[in-house]
């Protein structure tokens, strides 16, 4: 069934596709009035629609029924992900959003090598991968991607989860199976570093802000590996796969 994302709410039992959309469903699709169509207004509710009418530069669809976006992991997932080099980012920001993280927080840590510039034109570029990720694999929410912050910042954020895990590559102790087995929150926040890893400080900060430190093995995974299986292990373990 073809989704797309709408913005604003029915009006008189009707929304419309305009812009790309529009053109995707009217010329690409040649969606006809009376087949059926999902719309998704990007924030958890899905409209089982049939296209009324297509016009030049709109699709006008009706609204047969509404319901939460069964497509949702029913755990709020915020990645904290600190910048890697090059366009590592684009590809954890599409995967993270495949496997249904609800916020990425990218922020700068002391061994970060990239560098905190020109971030505003990375962010605009992440939020359209978002976005296009989040539409070809049928997310019911759009996840946000939020403005880089420095790794003080996004800890405390992370601290405002119910659970808050802080990826520790030198943690001996608790790996994330201690955590996981039992239980976590419906708010979880997954906090990664750079390929560089993290500086002592900062551990003993996440520590300070209560954030828990854990380990996904005795490998050393990559910074761009490392987000994927967390991630994928939280939702496991939730139930949410
Ligand atoms: N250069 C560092 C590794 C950094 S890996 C070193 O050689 O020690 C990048 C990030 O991925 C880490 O900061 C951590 O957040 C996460 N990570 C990778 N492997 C991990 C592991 N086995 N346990 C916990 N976190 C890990």
């Amino acid at each position: 069934m073809p989704r797309f994302f709408v913005t604003g709410q029915p009006e008189n039992g009707l929304l419309t596709l305009r812009g790309e959309d529009a053109h995707h469903a009217g010329r690409v699709l040649r969606l006809r009035p009376g087949e059926a169509v999902t719309l998704c207004d990007g924030a958890g509710t899905d409209y089982d629609c049939t296209v009324a009418s297509v016009e030049k530069e709109t699709v006008t669809c009706r609204v047969q029924d509404s319901h939460p976006a069964v497509t949702e992991p029913r755990q709020q997932l915020t990645l904290c992900m600190a910048l890697p080099k090059g366009d590592k980012m684009d590809f954890i920001v599409q995967k993270a959003v495949e496997l249904g993280v609800h916020k990425i927080i990218p922020y700068v840590s002391q061994n970060c090598v990239s560098r905190p510039d020109k971030t505003e034109k990375k962010v605009e570029r992440w939020r359209k991968i978002a976005l296009e990720a989040a539409k070809q694999c049928g997310r019911g929410r759009l996840p946000e991607v939020c403005a880089v912050v420095m790794a003080e910042q996004a800890m405390a954020r992370a601290a405002q989860s119910e659970t808050a895990l802080f990826f520790y590559e030198n943690e001996r102790e608790t790996g994330l199976h201690d955590v996981l087995q039992h239980g976590v929150g419906s708010t979880v926040s997954l906090v990664i570093g750079p390929e560089g890893g993290f500086a002592p400080e900062e551990a003993a900060l996440a520590a300070q802000l209560g954030l828990k430190s854990v380990s996904l093995g005795t490998r050393i995974l990559r910074c761009e590996t490392a987000p994927i299986a967390a991630l994928a292990a939280v939702l496991y373990a939730g139930g949410n796969m």
